[in-house]
């Protein structure tokens, strides 16, 4: 079945508009609202993952020749802490809070309770295509919501995968997937929503924007951008070496929190080239495109776009360079002598090609990340708390990293997002529930004291000014 086809099936199973009122009746009806049914569709979600880890892992080989580990470790371990961990967490997080009170509230009751928004639709991009449907599917469960998923159309055999699998484990009633590229989801957009997460680039973002502001539809926005990390000052240059080729070549680069770029000294950079190459070599052998261990590009238009802009490029290949089309393959790739206006630092890569840029000081390299829009995150390396806290306190980022890349979205404790052009709103753990849920604010207050009311009512007295 072709990609067109697929998505036709799936569409044409049951037309968008009956699925969205049958989601909506299904929240009106309050069934999503009981903690029991909360926990019972995460708990389902656990088990789709847990009964069908073998197929999970076969998709997303084809979807992007992912290594079985790489898989295992950021789609479905990550995903399973998550909901192990709403799951031990949702009693709690459900309670109102309450929050102080001032003379004139003292008799009320005064506190914040979080109530599901509705029908909420989730969109997912193709690098990591069950996380970025499954992560933000948690906060909505939890959160007492009904859930359109429109998996990436891209990543075609885990698409197809859970638009079976959804619907066995969950209710059908309130959760949904639609399957279909741009043009379906364009469709989709004409319909209301009370909630859109939305995880993509900047470009679609936009379009995403302007379709919730026909509904005022609020959104979050799980954008990418270009993450910076810059190493500075005493550090153990082979093991930072070890933890850069790491973030950056998972799943080939194509991580939205992959290091786009590095900024460093000329000798730090000098040093740093020779342990880059041993590191890749320790990871995948002299043969790369041999390793199971080393992805592929997701398809020949993101191949072809890469390999573009590593023509146009004016820096200089010290690492890699090799590629080969028929299997979408492109070696671990770093460059030197690239300029700010070189072709590879005007978009985010989102590939396995690696520029090294130079600075002179900690300051330069604060300068130039400060001077470009907000990254999802920010990579400081250096022995040094000093250079560490500098970097945080002078920047701004979705998220902060020190002498590591990715690690820190695995914990669920860690809200997940961007700032400014990275994007907006948060997720992950107690983040996703609060994303998902309407902070109400409540106050319930009785017939107590009315004679103290009498101060605020006309004709109105300036002796009683501050009551
Ligand atoms: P993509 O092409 O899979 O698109 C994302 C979703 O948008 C898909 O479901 C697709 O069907 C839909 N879509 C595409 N065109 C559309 C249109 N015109 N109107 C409505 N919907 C449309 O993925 P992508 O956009 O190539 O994703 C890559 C980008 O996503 C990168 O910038 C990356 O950094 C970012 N990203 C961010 C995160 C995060 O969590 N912040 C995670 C992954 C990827």
């Amino acid at each position: 079945m072709n990609l067109h086809q697929l998505s036709t099936r799936c569409v044409e199973m049951e037309g968008q508009k009956q699925v969205i009122e049958r989601l909506r009746a299904a929240f009106r009806s309050k069934m999503t609202v009981p903690l029991h049914f909360r926990r019972t569709q995460l708990e389902a979600l656990l088990s789709l993952l847990e009964d069908n880890e073998e197929q999970i892992l076969e998709a997303l080989h084809k979807d992007l020749a992912k290594p079985k580990f790489e898989a295992a470790l950021s789609e479905i371990d990550m995903v399973s802490n998550d909901l192990r961990y709403t799951i031990c967490n949702l009693e709690s997080w459900v309670q109102p809070s309450y929050v102080g009170k001032n003379l004139a509230t003292k008799l009320d009751d005064c506190f914040v309770r979080r109530e599901p928004l509705g029908v909420v639709l989730i969109i997912g991009a193709w690098n990591y295509p069950l996380q970025l449907i499954i992560a933000p599917l948690i906060g909505a469960i939890a959160a007492g919501n009904c859930a359109v998923l429109k998996p990436s159309e891209i990543s075609q055999a885990t698409e197809r995968l859970l638009s079976e699998l959804i619907p066995k484990y969950l209710s059908q009633e309130c959760f949904a997937v639609i399957c279909g590229g741009a043009e379906e989801t364009k469709l989709l957009l004409q319909n209301r929503f009370d909630h859109i997460f939305y995880t993509g680039s900047q470009v679609v973002a936009r379009s995403i924007l302007q379709a919730a502001a026909v509904h005022l539809t609020p959104v979050t926005l799980e954008l990418g951008g270009k993450c910076p990390c810059l190493i500075y000052g005493r550090l153990d240059i082979k093991a930072a070496a070890k933890r850069l080729v790491w973030a950056k070549f998972f799943n080939v680069g194509q991580s939205c929190v992959a290091p786009d770029y590095v900024l460093c000294t000329v000798e730090m950079r000098d040093a740093l080239i020779p342990m880059i190459r041993e590191a890749l070599e320790s990871f995948y052998g002299q043969q790369i495109q041999e390793s199971p261990d080393y992805g592929r590009i997701v398809t020949d238009r993101h191949w072809n776009r890469l390999m573009e802009l590593l023509g146009k490029s004016q820096g200089k290949v010290v690492i890699g360079g090799e590629s080969v089309k028929e299997d979408k393959y492109i070696a671990p790739t770093v460059l030197v002598d690239v300029t700010e206006s070189d072709v590879l630092m005007q978009e985010e890569i989102f590939g396995p090609i690696l520029p090294i840029l130079t600075v002179e000081t900690v300051e330069q390299g604060i300068r130039f990340i400060n001077e470009r829009e907000k990254p999802l995150a920010l990579y400081v390396f250096s022995d040094q708390s000093q250079v560490v806290n500098t970097v945080l306190e002078q920047t701004s980022s979705g998220g902060f990293c020190s002498n590591d890349g990715i690690v820190h979205m695995t914990l669920p404790g860690l809200p997940f997002g961007g700032v400014g052009a990275s994007g907006m709103g948060s997720y992950h753990g107690r983040w996703g529930f609060e994303t998902f849920s309407h902070r109400r604010a409540c106050m319930l207050r009785g017939w107590g004291l009315e004679r103290i009311s009498v101060l605020r009512y006309p004709p109105y007295q300036e002796s009683n000014l501050g009551w």
